[in-house]
């Protein structure tokens, strides 16, 4: 009769043959201890968890092989993994028991995902049939480009080209409403309409850590990391949430780590930079720093106003573009907000049978923000002119006569006297001037639009934003 060592020899015989490279055979197969043999069932002791997944992907099918050489067609191998328990009190050791990569015989545990319970995951049919859970709406062709996001967008596309080649992971990180999740989706649409056969999931960071605790309870945590350690690109969103869920970033690091070595693609979204992430370890923030980090910072005027208006097109309404600037012009912070008027407007045409107009709109964006329209005030329009020269309120106030601080001045004290009901001296005691220079700078400004066409738009720009303020 065969002994089991004696048939662990002759497979490692085979095994030879299988893996010529003396190397891996002396670090992969010599620390194996075969430890049982029954029902045709080989039992082989692996040191540990990290060495039972080398094996499982590199050399299963050779194993299956050689036992089956050995044993015949029926032979089967299973693992003793030595299950780390921390501080091993007592040296006492744990062992788990998991089945080896014996051919078919685990395709009916892929097929019911986690074992058919609280964990499957939609979709998951078998190994090559994965549901990425990706959004189709989500995509590149409908992410406005803008200066904000040029960065973030170029490496997304890098990704979608070659993932796991370049910037590993990609974090995309950014304020509340900015679009992390859309152009997250958008990488795993357009890097699924390039390498169709690519195993890619999308799952926000709160589901993951809902399924490892699911797992947890239900003793499947080997089931869940072999899951998760067969995805070529794993998409997670807003991983603050891992913020202090120290076994789950335990969890995560391991798969982390998985996934980077063998060249698969991780990324992540945070609403914080990831060097300022509260609640992750070190260990895990340490590799969130091994790839790119890209911001989504907020858009410009004219990039709101573009979203604004393809949004509008893609749900079939039109809205004017007075309308589209009042909004972009009054919620800049979130992209998210500025849909919320948009939802709001197209309602509302639907309920009243009005276009959408301007009055309409001021009306929904009062309601959606809280938006309290500013005080036309000599403060409010110096600002604006501030802010458009770039020369500060103290100079535009100040004395000094240098042609383009006569100018600015003369703008504002213009515009002053166009948008508030205050007197000619009272606008020339804010400038600290009289009230003679008031009206000189009226009618300079006024004389000089109408020689000037450049100079008249500049002025009709500041009268725009003035009124898209009320
Ligand atoms: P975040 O995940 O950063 O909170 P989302 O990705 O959910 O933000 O974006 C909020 C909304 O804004 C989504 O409907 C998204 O389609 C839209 N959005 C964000 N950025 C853009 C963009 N550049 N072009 C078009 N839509 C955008
Ligand atoms: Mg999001």
């Amino acid at each position: 009769m065969k002994t089991l060592q004696n048939v662990w020899d002759n497979c490692l015989v085979h095994l030879t043959g299988l893996v010529n490279n003396e190397q891996s055979f002396a670090t992969w197969f010599v620390p194996i201890l075969p430890v049982k043999l029954e029902n045709n069932t080989i039992t082989l002791q692996v040191p540990s968890q990290f060495f039972y997944e080398w094996l499982e992907e590199h050399y299963a099918d050779k194993i299956s092989k050689a036992i089956k050489d050995e044993l015949g067609t029926d032979a089967k191998f299973e693992y003793q993994i030595m299950v780390d328990k921390g501080s091993m009190k007592n040296g006492q050791s744990i062992y788990t028991n998991l089945p080896g990569g014996n051919g078919h015989a685990d395709d009916e545990e892929l097929k019911n995902g986690f074992g058919g319970n609280a964990l499957v995951i939609p979709g998951i049919v078998n190994q090559t049939k994965l549901d990425s859970q990706l959004k189709p709406e989500y995509t590149f062709g409908n992410f406005i480009e803008g200066d904000c996001n040029l960065l973030a967008r170029s490496a997304g596309c890098a990704i979608a080209k070659r993932p796991g080649a370049a910037y590993n992971p990609m974090v995309i990180y950014g304020g509340s409403g900015l679009g992390k999740t859309h152009l997250a989706h958008a990488i795993g649409n357009e890097l699924k309409s390039q390498h169709p056969n690519k195993r890619v999931l999308f799952i926000s960071a709160d589901a993951y850590i809902s399924q490892f605790i699911e797992a947890l309870k239900n003793g499947k945590a080997n089931q869940f990391s072999q899951f998760y350690f067969n995805i070529d690109v794993l998409i997670i969103d807003d991983i603050q949430f891992f913020a202090n869920k120290e076994k789950t970033q335990e969890h995560f690091f391991h798969t982390f780590n998985h996934l980077h070595q063998s060249g698969k693609q991780l990324i992540l979204t945070s609403d914080v930079p990831p060097r300022d992430l509260p609640g992750i370890n070190d260990r895990l923030l340490s590799r969130f720093k091994w790839g790119l980090a890209v911001e989504l910072r907020i858009p410009d005027f004219v990039t709101r106003v573009a979203i604004l208006e393809r949004k509008a097109q893609m749900e079939g309404c039109e809205i004017p573009r007075e309308v589209s600037e009042y909004v972009a012009h009054n919620i800049s912070d979130s992209i998210r907000t500025m849909e919320g008027v948009l939802t709001l407007l197209m309602a509302q045409t639907v309920l009243t049978n009005k276009e959408i107009d301007l009055a309409m709109a001021k009306q929904s964006v009062k309601n959606i923000s809280n938006h309290v329209s500013p005080e036309i005030s000599c403060e409010f329009i110096t600002k604006i002119i501030s802010d458009h020269y770039r020369i500060s309120i103290d100079l535009i106030k100040g004395k000094s006569r240098k042609r383009e601080l006569v100018i600015a001045r003369q703008v504002a004290m213009y515009l002053c006297r166009q948008f508030t009901n205050k007197s000619l001296t009272e606008i020339g005691k804010f400038f600290n001037r009289d009230h003679t220079t008031v009206m000189h700078a009226c009618t300079s400004v006024a004389d000089q639009m109408k020689i000037t066409a450049s100079f008249k738009d500049e002025v009709d720009e500041f009268f725009k934003k003035i009124k898209l303020s009320e």
